[in-house]
């Protein structure tokens, strides 16, 4: 098994798993945490977040469904990160903007290189993809002043 998968046991026999480095500006600048929590009131997750700027720990206890939330999280962020989607756009020659259709009438939109990192085209790596709603100039709200 993986190294960073490989728990390490406190004296009562609950789960820590190995720290992750954390990194700004290329320098280590703490580490991320996660361990079993030993709560009676059901099961928890500790996060433990040590900055090598701080002088103390800043800890979180989820309840697992938040915790499943942040794992999914932090999927959709690692696979969906704008500088992923900009090197899976070049690697697939995408980069002049594309012509798509309005979401609401069908009409021809012609979508920008900018809006492209935006997650309207599906290109990978992508996890739990879903083209947003793409207006035409008629459909989109008008502005009231
Ligand atoms: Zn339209």
């Amino acid at each position: 098994m993986s190294e960073h998968l490989t728990p390490t046991f406190t004296d009562r026999g609950f789960k820590i798993m190995p720290s992750v480095e954390c990194q700004h500006g290329g320098r280590r600048q703490g580490e991320v945490r996660v361990q079993e929590s030993s709560a009676a009131s059901g099961p928890h997750i500790w996060i433990t977040v040590t900055d090598t700027h701080a002088r103390e720990n800043a800890t979180g206890h989820l309840p697992l469904a938040e915790a499943v939330k942040l794992r999914d999280q932090l999927t959709y962020l690692i696979d969906n990160h704008y500088q992923q989607r900009k090197a899976a756009l070049e690697a697939e020659r995408i980069t002049d903007g594309v012509t798509l259709a309005c979401t609401s009438c069908g009409r021809e939109v012609v979508l920008p290189p900018s809006l492209l990192l935006m997650g309207y085209v599906s290109v990978k790596p992508l996890t739990g993809w879903e083209a947003p709603p793409l207006l035409c100039p008629d459909c989109k709200p008008k502005q009231t002043p």
